[in-house]
């Protein structure tokens, strides 16, 4: 199967990596949206939330401690978003489970 981000966790498609585990790969966006803009992917292949099993539910909690503690780590002091984009009509562009986490600008609410 042909995935981007599973080559950039095999190391085939070189990223700017700033933390990996046995569960997860984080690395930083392409194409920033905000000053802190990267992602945390789980290493599972999934193709997105609603592929999501009930044995998944310790990886996904598992994703946001990571992201709470890399954020503390690249000095986030005033809040961050976390975000999954799910199939189409969420915005989801690659087709492996991956969570946006912005910071270290004001965020605006509601999504375009
Ligand atoms: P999605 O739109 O699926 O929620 O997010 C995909 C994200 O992956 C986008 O923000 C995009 O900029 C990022 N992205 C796509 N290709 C690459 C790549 O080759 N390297 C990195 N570091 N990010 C990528």
């Amino acid at each position: 199967m042909d995935c981007l981000f599973c080559s950039i966790i095999k190391g085939e498609v070189p990223s700017d990596c700033i933390y990996e585990d046995e569960l997860v790969y984080a690395f930083n966006d392409i194409d920033k949206q905000a000053p802190v803009h990267f992602l945390i992917v789980p290493k599972k292949h999934i193709d997105s939330t609603d592929d999501l099993e009930e044995e998944d539910a310790d990886l996904i909690g598992h994703v946001f401690l990571v992201a709470k503690k890399l954020a503390r780590e690249l000095g986030v002091t005033n809040g961050y978003r976390i975000v999954n984009n799910c199939k189409e009509d969420g915005g989801q562009t690659v087709n492996h489970i991956h969570f946006h986490v912005l910071a270290k600008r004001q965020l605006n609410w509601p999504p375009g």
